[in-house]
């Protein structure tokens, strides 16, 4: 072996990993957009979501998608403190709709295919034992997925959730949604850019965030910033919808519609 081979670590090999696996084992979706669509999502979910943020997509009226790891109910960690079991119902009574996040928020590719299996199996037993609708949507915890999962978990679920960010315009890959961040300081003026772009060329924007709260963690932001995001969402004039309804509604879109400046993508 050449000392160049050497060089070749496991952290090397995971990032380039990282980079093919949007290009791999994808199942894409085309459509054409008149009216842009943005999906606003939120992973775990902090109690803060609920304080300070559902408030805000009420007086809208929008749903969104919230990713349930099931075994963080009652729990806190860096996020503050995590939903309820009554969260999830008036959540699901409100139209909002639930994806999977597996059951203990674990990295799929640190467990064995059964663990995975037994993590989903779990979180669905126990959201479906709450009354919530089986779940078709899935986020992938800390974003980490790879090709061989992709293709496994598209059995299960019709949308599956990352953490790369950009704009789909005429197709996505339900196996790896793109999806920004919105968190603190820089990134929410990325996030406002890209909702701004959707006025000219009509798209699908995924959004998600953690806890909602002042003094958020590394990975939420303040109610003030998520209200500047929802407004420029509103000056969009895009359509709101949770991610599986898009999915839904975008696979009944496929046909030919109006063509938009600047939609040569
Ligand atoms: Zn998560």
């Amino acid at each position: 072996m050449t000392a160049r081979q050497h060089a070749i670590t496991p952290g090397f090999t995971r990032r380039i990993s990282r980079r093919l696996t949007p290009l791999r084992a994808r199942r894409d979706i085309s459509f054409k957009l008149s009216r842009p669509i943005v999906s606003l999502s939120f992973d775990d979910f902090p109690q803060s979501v609920i304080d300070n943020a559902c408030p805000h997509l009420d007086q809208y009226d929008w749903k969104a998608t919230f990713y349930v790891a099931a075994g963080l109910a009652g729990t806190s960690n860096h996020l503050g403190l995590h939903f309820s079991v009554q969260d999830l119902k008036t959540l699901t009574t409100k139209g909002h709709e639930i994806g999977c996040h597996s059951y203990n928020h674990v990295n799929i590719l640190e467990v064995s295919g059964a663990q995975l299996d037994a993590e989903l199996n779990k979180n669905a037993q126990t959201l479906d034992a709450l009354g919530i609708p089986k779940l078709t949507s899935f986020a992938y915890p800390y974003g980490e997925v790879d090709a061989a999962h992709k293709s496994s978990l598209e059995t299960r679920f019709t949308a599956m959730r990352g953490i790369m960010p950009g704009i789909h315009y005429r197709k996505a890959d339900l196996n790896q949604i793109k999806s920004m961040q919105v968190y603190s300081g820089p990134d929410i003026d990325r996030s406002i850019q890209a909702v701004n772009s959707l006025k000219d060329k009509p798209g699908w924007l995924t959004l998600f965030t953690h806890d909602v709260r002042e003094n958020p963690s590394d990975y939420g932001c303040t109610p003030g910033e998520f209200e500047r995001v929802l407004k420029a969402i509103k000056n969009s004039g895009a359509q709101v919808m949770p991610i599986g309804r898009t999915v839904q509604f975008l696979q009944n879109n496929t046909g030919p519609q109006t063509q938009h400046k600047g939609d040569n993508q």
